[in-house]
């Protein structure tokens, strides 16, 4: 467990770095509810935006069932129908953090 002092907001940014995470399983990690989880995630993206040496991820939602991915999203909250199909079957979003290295992470440039 991470020590209790550190904020949500600071945990998040903790489990997000280096890997992707859904706000589902943030929720899950944190004990607290998905929506808290996207209200400190649209913090973390500012604080990471003035962050020089990190990147925010948005791996972006997709329908399960004719792969479209919801690129135009704005917003970080799951949309909860396709556009194209009217599916509901719909991968949500996952989060992540990357030091921003160009030389060493060419994938994220
Ligand atoms: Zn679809």
């Amino acid at each position: 467990m991470l020590p209790p002092e550190r904020t949500p907001r600071q945990r998040i940014i903790d489990l997000i770095t280096g890997t992707r995470l859904s706000s589902y399983q943030l929720a899950q990690m944190l004990g607290i509810p998905e929506r808290q989880v996207e209200e400190h995630l649209t913090h973390v993206v500012k604080t990471i935006a003035r962050n020089k040496t990190r990147q925010f991820i948005l791996d972006p939602a997709r329908c399960q069932d004719c792969d479209f991915v919801f690129r135009d999203r704005s917003r970080l909250t799951s949309p909860s129908r396709c556009p194209h199909c009217r599916s509901e079957a719909i991968a949500a979003p996952r989060y992540g953090i990357d030091l921003s290295a160009p030389q060493l992470n060419p994938h994220y440039s």
